[in-house]
């Protein structure tokens, strides 16, 4: 508070005045008020002043003073003029706070980097920023008159969302942003996303964000199409390679087959070959002197070689081609390994190898015999070759309906770096027997085949390089169980 003599100097003040201010009261008292005021505001204090002794009063006007350590400070001012006495008894509220709050939010509206709408809760929009104007393209006239009310610039379908948000402001005031859509004054329509709250000291006024989303939307739209031409792409591509892939399996199926005719055919006139130097060798077609008795055995010899080649060929072909279906019979698992035993014992012998049997007689089996003990063939065959000290042990146990047929040697091994090569067609390692010992590099590739593709099993194999090879052949005791064709439909020895 302060009061004011005629001539416009202080008289009085109270100390929320000198606190304000940063005076003491000797430092006011007698000195013009004026001086003490911004430079900038001079001359509408003193009009105001005159103004005053003519009414008699002065409300609500604003005014900046300069306080002792020089900060600015906005007063707004009520005043009584008493006539008679010539003295002005005036109250000022500090209004420094208020004004700089409202400073800042003019440069924010005004800054234009987005759009900034006022309103009050009837709807009505009482200030709007260039932003938005540009936006909407109608005019500040338009919108302020109330002519063009914020309703009329929403779309039907976007008023439920806008009456929510219109109580969610009432109940917390404030509302999250929301997309939606804004009639311009053209008619289209522009995608905008909304926010808002309810302003500080006027609870019916509220202001809101408006960003355009034209763009956005646009560039949305763009990565939508593209997703969708690629996911079309990437059907028609799938479909090409799917058909591809269908013309490669039938090529392979033919090739498959055209190797398995072929072969037939070229095993005819090679039994022929080898039946004829067989019976010359052993003297039918009269007395062969060495040389001849040496040419025909290598001929004999390579041809058998041959017969064998072609035979696996054949095989591997059928398998892949998917014509090698399992014949399940009955039949106990010893017997099924003497026979394979019977036929490599004479070069058993020959090596001087030892042979043990550990097979209980008790296990029958029910799966392809022909195919088990050609598998277990080539797995002695392979022991016998590959073995010149000690032996070759046969055991088998069974758990679980699974039957473990194991061919044990001591022979030369196989290092680990190797390991991974044996099952693969014409891989043959490099070690010292690999000449004497001969063979295609086709029968583990194709045991392999025959246990995974027509009997239901899987072959494994631990070695240790210099100490023997235990390859083991693991199947079904029974296939009925895991065979997709009934024995009925399959058609081979049914038990
Ligand atoms: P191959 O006709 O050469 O015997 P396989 O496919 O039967 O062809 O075997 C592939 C290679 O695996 C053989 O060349 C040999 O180097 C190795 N191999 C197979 N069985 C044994 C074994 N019991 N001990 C050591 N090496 C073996």
């Amino acid at each position: 508070m302060a009061i004011i003599d005629s001539n416009g100097s202080f008289v009085k003040t109270n100390p929320a005045c000198t606190e304000t201010l940063g005076y003491s009261e000797t430092e006011l008292v007698v000195k013009p008020f004026i001086e003490f005021v911004h430079p900038e505001d001079k001359q509408s204090t003193l009009d105001e002043m005159a103004r005053q002794r003519q009414r008699g009063y002065t409300i609500n006007f604003e005014n900046r003073y300069i306080c002792k350590d020089g900060s600015v400070r906005w007063l707004s001012w009520r005043a009584i003029y008493n006539k008679e006495e010539g003295i002005t008894y005036a109250t000022a509220r500090d209004v420094t706070e208020h004004k700089q709050a409202e400073a800042r939010i003019r440069r924010l509206v005004e800054a234009n980097i987005i759009g900034i709408i006022f309103f009050d809760m009837t709807g009505n929009i009482t200030e709007a920023n260039e932003a938005f104007l540009s936006m909407i393209g109608y005019s500040r006239d338009d919108l302020l008159s109330g002519k063009v009310q914020w309703t009329d610039m929403t779309p039907p379908e976007w008023r439920a969302q806008d009456e929510l948000a219109i109580e969610e402001i009432r109940a917390t005031g404030k509302w999250k942003a929301i997309e939606k859509e804004y009639f311009r004054s053209d008619g289209t329509r522009v995608p905008i996303l909304l926010g808002g709250a309810m302003l500080d000291r006027s609870p019916d006024q509220g202001v809101a964000f408006v960003l355009d989303l034209t763009e956005h939307k646009r560039a949305e739209e763009t990565i939508r199409k593209a997703h969708e031409e690629l996911e079309q792409r990437v059907i028609e591509r799938t479909k090409e390679l799917s058909e591809a892939n269908m013309k490669l399996k039938e090529l392979d199926r033919l090739k498959s087959m055209f190797i398995a005719s072929m072969s037939h055919e070229l095993r005819t006139p090679l039994n022929s070959i080898i039946g004829f130097t067989g019976m010359t060798l052993q003297g039918m077609s009269g007395e062969l002197n060495d040389e001849q008795k040496d040419n025909l055995t290598r001929a004999y010899s390579s041809a058998k070689h041959l017969l064998s080649l072609i035979t696996d060929v054949i095989d591997i072909s059928k398998i892949e081609a998917g014509r090698i279906e399992a014949y399940p019979e009955t039949f106990p698992l010893r017997e099924m390994v003497d026979e394979a035993i019977a036929t490599i014992e004479p070069q058993l012998k020959k090596k001087g190898l030892t042979l043990e049997i550990d097979v209980p007689p008790d296990i029958n089996l029910i799966t392809d015999k022909k195919r088990l003990v050609q598998c277990l063939i080539n797995l002695l065959i392979n022991a016998v070759k590959y073995t010149e000290s000690g032996g070759v042990t046969v055991s088998s146990r069974g758990t679980d309906g699974q039957v473990f047929l194991c061919v044990i040697d001591t022979g030369i091994g196989i290092s680990e770096e190797d390991i991974h090569r044996l099952f693969k067609p014409f891989e043959r390692l490099e070690n010292h027997l690999r000449v004497k010992a001969g063979g295609t590099g086709l029968g583990l590739y194709l045991t392999k085949k025959l246990v995974t593709d027509v009997l239901h099993g899987d072959v494994s194999v631990e070695s240790v390089k210099g100490q023997g090879s235990t390859f083991t052949i693991k199947v079904p005791g029974d296939i009925r169980q895991t065979q997709k064709v009934s024995i009925e439909q399959s058609g081979g020895d049914i038990l």
